[in-house]
């Protein structure tokens, strides 16, 4: 066995690192500035975090998450479409939104650590569909 075969951007410990709002590489350093601000790179190892593309992909699996585990469900329970819509949807609505924005920042801080796993970065000019289109 070469060092070839070496793990060193460990799957699990990369997205664990960013759910926890951390830095993928050290596992020390914070991930955001503020709110979904992904800093450009870690106060402690200095690692380039803004290298990981991290635009829609965050958004559209939080939507995907909130579909699935939450709306899909909520519709089991007769309450939720025999209840008056001008009452219920603005609990609901307002619900879903509390919970996008506290899940958004976790999710948004595991795809980093997914990308920074993968090795994936904005300068893989494979990447841009923009560019493979010209
Ligand atoms: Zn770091």
């Amino acid at each position: 066995m070469s060092g070839m075969t070496e793990i060193v951007y460990p799957l699990a410990r990369s997205i664990g690192r960013g759910l926890s709002h951390r830095c993928p590489a050290c596992g020390e350093g914070q991930m955001f500035g503020r709110y979904l601000k992904v800093q450009p790179h870690c106060a402690r190892c200095d690692h380039e975090l803004a290298l990981y593309p991290a635009d829609d992909g965050p958004a559209y699996l939080t939507i995907l998450l909130i579909g699935h585990l939450i709306i899909a469900p909520l519709l089991i329970f007769p309450i939720i479409w025999e209840s008056d819509p001008r009452i219920s949807l603005p609990i609901i609505l307002s619900a879903l939104t509390v919970i996008t924005l506290l899940l958004l920042p976790r999710i948004k801080g595991g795809w980093v650590g997914l990308m920074y796993s993968l090795q994936v970065s904005t300068r893989d000019e494979k990447l841009h569909a923009a560019n493979v289109a010209d």
